[in-house]
């Protein structure tokens, strides 16, 4: 672990503010599963404490959301401190079968589910592929192969602004490097064709994606979420007012990490009314999926999914976000077709 790390660590006063807020917590009730719990065991781990299960459960099923870094008053980051005990212990191979499961599947097949199915099948037309273009479509697992229509309702709308796709994309890394895995060999192949295709900016609609390009891959190209992107482009889009009432999920990697708040915003209050949800923004609710808590344990996820459901207001039509992991956990939590992607309801609006 990282010097600094390990300093950060030992800055946690116990204060024990991280209780009243971590999603986690609030399910379970044991203090393993808060960030100060977190912060004791990882001290331990570098005094030399021998992680057994109960050890790995704690640092695991942390969905890194983030919303302890925001009340924490010693001005920590428990998420990434988390994921770098991951990191510590899945270099030593002390890892779930789980763990080992999900990155077995990226490995071998380049997706999170280890299916070997054409990545691009949502894509009828292919001629629509260039070769060089000053926008990349980043799609990603989710999309590419449980959003089939969302990925290219999203494509249809960013190949207007002369966006293409990779011709062979891989997973972005995220599920990996979450879980404390390395991910070098997919960032090297979709940086490489990223380079080839002359990519001034990627765009995605995967908040997973979006904080993994950002942070993970070589600084060579802007990243955008597609909701900053569409913002910006807002008046050429010509969208039609809808009669609807939505609420707007805050995707914890693209909101809390990445400060991306308003550019969805301001695309869903150009088209029809936005009711917030009972919390929004920096103190949003978790859908619970992230940070490989939905694939490792998963019914401690549905609670936290379900949790974040009732904090919609009752009026609504429509629960929308901007990340395919979320809507994968709050459909099956009871959302099913109400929580819908934000280019799903742009489309709606499209003339
Ligand atoms: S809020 Fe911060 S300082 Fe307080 S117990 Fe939690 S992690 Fe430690
Ligand atoms: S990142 Fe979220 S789940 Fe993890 S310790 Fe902080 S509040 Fe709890």
């Amino acid at each position: 672990m990282l010097k600094e790390d390990r300093k950060a660590i030992d800055q946690c006063v116990r204060c024990g503010a991280c209780r009243s807020v971590c999603p986690v917590f609030q399910e379970s009730g044991w203090e393993s599963s808060n960030a100060r719990g977190r912060m004791l065991i990882l001290r331990g781990l570098n005094s030399g404490l021998s992680p057994d299960h109960q050890v790995l459960d704690s640092l695991n099923s942390c969905t890194t959301c983030a919303i302890c870094t925001e009340i924490c008053p010693a001005g920590i980051s428990p998420p990434g401190l988390v994921e770098s005990g991951r990191r510590q212990l899945a270099s030593k191979g002390i890892t779930t079968g789980k763990q080992r499961l999900l990155a077995g599947n990226i490995l071998s097949s380049g997706n999170t589910f280890g299916i070997k199915d054409e990545r691009l099948s949502w894509l009828a037309d292919r001629s629509l592929i260039s070769k060089k273009a000053e926008y990349a479509y980043f799609v990603g697992c989710m999309n590419s192969y449980r959003y089939r229509e969302t990925a290219a309702r999203t494509f249809a709308i960013l190949h207007r602004f002369g966006a293409t796709v990779l011709p062979a994309e891989r997973c972005c890394g995220s599920p990996l490097l979450r879980t404390g895995f390395e991910a070098h060999k997919l960032v090297k192949e979709n940086s490489r064709q990223i380079r080839e295709i002359g990519a001034s900016t990627v765009i995605t609609g995967c908040a997973g994606c979006y904080t993994t390009l950002k942070n993970s891959y070589p600084n060579e190209f802007e990243v955008k979420s597609v909701a900053e992107f569409l913002a910006e482009h807002i008046s050429e889009l010509y969208l039609n007012r809808l009669d609807l009432n939505v609420s707007y999920h805050d995707p914890c990697h693209l909101g809390r990490h990445s400060r991306i708040f308003d550019q969805p915003r301001e695309l869903i209050e150009a088209i029809c009314c936005l009711k917030e949800m009972k919390t929004s923004r920096e103190n949003a609710g978790c859908c619970g999926g992230g940070g490989g808590v939905r694939f490792g344990y998963k019914d401690l996820s549905m609670k936290m999914a379900q949790k974040r459901l009732a904090e919609a207001p009752d009026c609504i039509d429509y629960i929308v976000t901007s990340c395919p992991l979320c809507i994968r956990n709050l459909r099956d939590a009871g959302g099913a077709d109400r929580v819908i992607d934000l280019v799903d309801l742009l489309t709606m609006a499209l003339p």
